[in-house]
């Protein structure tokens, strides 16, 4: 029932990691929404997913109530059934027998209270996140050269720029706002635009210089950059000396296969004519911004090819300075929040790590935690291993859709249908998680639910209920609190309000002052209940000294390391091995435009399927003549016991060898549409991210 007044309500969009503001004004029974103007991620603009939120409004797959098999219950009878499984399975089989799988949906002051549950009280760390598949390599290279997961520049950056490298990122389709910003810089003063990606996708429209790489070859580039700019002296040696650690060891690694230009243009696959022209660009221009996303963390060495674009920004003294920064992009609207509550497995809140005792200690006396989780818990792949192991017994999967989004997603589905209890809580009713739930519990969304999320260049911003929610949903951070006092946590769990969450969440982060650690927010502990629902945007860390936030960290050459120094990391690239067979081609999966993750929500505008309004396979012309493939014929792809079907797309643009198709469809909407039941759970050993972009598959007309 949306409010009978007229009204206008000041939120952000819920879609990417951009956090763009978004206006929803309500008059004479008419919703709409526009951008923000005054919202300083977006400037006013809106991509068409934004620009269709009032769209989404209405929608007949919403759940609204609780449900044991099935069977609508209240949602006494709901929690009570779930708390008594729970008491039981831990009583029986420890801690560690039960875990939650949440999201970058959440907003943080959820994401807050999963963590004090899971690892305050429920006493283990199996708490994961979506945002493992999405940004765990980011997170492990930030702490590897910064000492803590720290994004160093702001979006002014984009602008300032003299060089804007794209690496792995389809910012055109994933991230459109910053992509206008930056196309729009370079009308006005002639930015110049670099895209390094395997795919000549929308982002190459702009770009002065595309290289198509060869699938998973980043390392190479970016330890030939380090190389030539060793040998060219490019290298800002007082920023190295003064402020970095490593510098010998990564150029060492940087000479061994990657020295010469040629080198680097055999392992990428690339003339050494571009690679040159690519090298000096970085090299000449004091303002390079690399904006790096998923083909960079997807990836099973995701987090060493994040290094090794930082490793380039730090030997040229590149970073902390308008317009010179690497920048990982998130893809959700709250991953970032959901890492300063520490929603990974092996975080604690508040950016501090189980590898700290003491650490562990402060947070656990800070909740007066009943059972604290002292060691990290399973990461993503790992926990619906343990699912399907019987290790773990009860499984709550909270505002995601693990049976569509996970790789080897076959596997995750049947290690759900085997699991003792799978609780779901979700807005929806009919994904293909929610289907195989024992309990379904009714969750708000956006337009309904409050709290803040932190966008990719550290901006924490209110995302504002106006509506309320259908049914009988409550709020996730509701939801959890009610579960608390069935465990008989009660106490430790009483907020009235998202306000009292964030307080205590702000006030948690302030035990860290003394320490080398980046996420602060503890000046707005004192934070009023009007002030936080007129939330005025703020870039983290905001403290005593800090009081307006920081735009870009890293000004002063200071690190978060134990001496100050940043680290560069000494990386050996290595590109994935595969042996194809004659009828094999390498699969990459991405977004499209239009649509967002799994399509719960976007799949419910029609204008949003205009754009592209069925799954596809784009390939080369060659490789489909040769597998005897039409334009637009079905086809089916095989691997890993799984099967993908639709239609071809031949597609000059497309590399040979290569295939591309979209991550966004499921059984919900077609069969066999789920693309990532193809990929192999894959993972890069120091984040635990999955790879993605690089999978063989068999390939044949259908
Ligand atoms: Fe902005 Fe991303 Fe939402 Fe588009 S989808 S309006 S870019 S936050």
């Amino acid at each position: 029932s949306i409010i009978a007044t007229d009204f206008i309500a000041n939120t952000t969009c819920p879609y990417c990691g951009v956090g763009c503001g978004v206006s929803v004004n309500k008059k004479d029974n008419q919703i709409t929404v526009k951008g923000n103007a005054d919202h300083p991620a977006n400037l006013g603009r809106l991509c068409v997913k934004g620009s269709s939120l009032h769209e989404t409004l209405v929608n007949d797959n919403r759940l609204v109530t609780p449900k044991i098999h099935g069977e609508e219950v209240s949602w006494d009878q709901a929690l009570t059934f779930t708390s008594d499984k729970f008491k039981k399975i831990i009583n029986k089989h420890g801690s560690d027998a039960v875990a939650f799988y949440v999201s970058g949906q959440l907003l943080t002051e959820d994401y807050y209270v999963a963590n004090k549950l899971m690892k305050g009280f429920l006493g283990s760390a199996n708490i994961d996140t979506n945002s493992r598949l999405c940004m765990s390599s980011a997170v492990v290279a930030h702490k590897r050269a910064f000492g803590n997961d720290v994004v160093p520049g702001c979006y002014e950056d984009f602008e300032e720029a003299e060089v804007i490298v794209f690496v792995g990122s389809n910012a055109a389709y994933a991230h459109p706002i910053i992509f206008q910003r930056i196309v729009k810089a370079q009308k006005q003063k002639g930015t110049k635009i670099v895209v390094i990606d395997p795919r000549r996708t929308a982002t190459c429209e702009v770009a002065d210089l595309h290289l198509p790489i060869a699938s998973g070859s980043d390392a190479y580039f970016f330890n030939g950059l380090l190389a030539y700019l060793y040998q060219n002296d490019y290298i800002d040696e007082v920023f190295i000396q003064n402020h970095c650690d490593g510098f010998d060891d990564a150029i060492s690694a940087a000479m061994v296969e990657t020295a010469n230009i040629e080198d680097v243009a055999l392992a990428c696959k690339v003339n050494a004519k571009d690679i040159q022209t690519a090298f000096e660009w970085f090299a000449q221009n004091p303002k390079v911004v690399t904006i790096f996303s998923q083909g960079i963390n997807q990836s099973a060495t995701g987090t060493d090819k994040g290094n090794a674009i930082i490793n380039c920004h730090l030997a040229t003294g590149k970073i902390g300075k308008p317009g010179a920064t690497p920048f990982s992009i998130t893809g959700q609207p709250n991953a970032m929040g959901g890492r300063e509550v520490g929603g990974l497995a092996n975080q604690l809140a508040a950016h501090m790590d189980f590898a700290n005792q003491s650490d562990v200690q402060y947070v656990s006396d800070f909740w007066q935690a009943q059972n604290m989780a002292s060691k990290q818990g399973l990461k993503a792949i790992d926990m619906f291993n343990a699912v399907n192991d019987g290790k773990i017994k009860a499984i709550w999967i909270m505002a995601t859709n693990p049976v569509v989004s996970m790789p080897n997603a076959d596997f995750v589905k049947q290690a759900l249908q085997k699991c003792e209890l799978v609780v779901v809580s979700d807005c929806m009713s009919n994904t293909d998680t929610a289907k195989l739930a024992d309990v379904l519990l009714p969750a708000s969304t956006w337009s309904e639910k409050q709290g803040t999320v932190t966008n990719s260049e550290r901006r924490i911003s209110l995302q504002k209920g106006f509506i309320e929610p259908p049914g009988q949903a409550k709020h996730d951070w509701e939801i959890m609190c009610d579960f608390a006092k069935k465990m008989g946590f009660g106490e430790a769990f009483d907020y009235k309000d998202s306000h009292e969450i964030f307080v205590e969440h702000a006030k948690l982060s302030g035990i860290n002052s003394s320490k080398n650690n980046a996420f602060d927010i503890s000046n707005l502990e004192t934070i009023s209940k009007e002030e936080y629902l007129n939330f005025k945007p703020i870039q983290w860390p905001v403290t005593k000294q800090l009081p307006n936030g920081q735009k870009r960290m890293f000004c002063d050459g200071k690190f978060f390391t134990d001496n100050g120094k940043a680290k560069m990391i000494a990386i050996k690239p290595a590109s994935p091995i595969h042996h194809l067979k004659k009828d094999q081609l390498i699969l990459n999966t991405g977004r499209i435009r239009d649509q967002w993750h799994t399509m719960t929500r976007t799949g419910s505008v029609n204008r949003l399927h205009s754009h592209t309004p069925e799954p596809f396979v784009q390939i080369h012309p060659s490789d489909a003549q040769r597998l005897n493939i039409q334009d637009q014929q079905i086809i089916q792809l095989d691997n890993n016991s799984a099967r993908f079907l639709a239609k071809a797309a031949i597609d000059e643009e497309q590399q040979m060898s290569m295939i591309f198709a979209p991550i966004h469809w499921s059984d919900a909407f077609a069969s066999a549409a789920r693309v990532d039941s193809l990929v192999p759970a894959i993972v890069d050993q120091l984040s635990g991210q999955p790879q993605f972009k690089s999978t063989a598959v068999t390939v044949s007309p259908f």
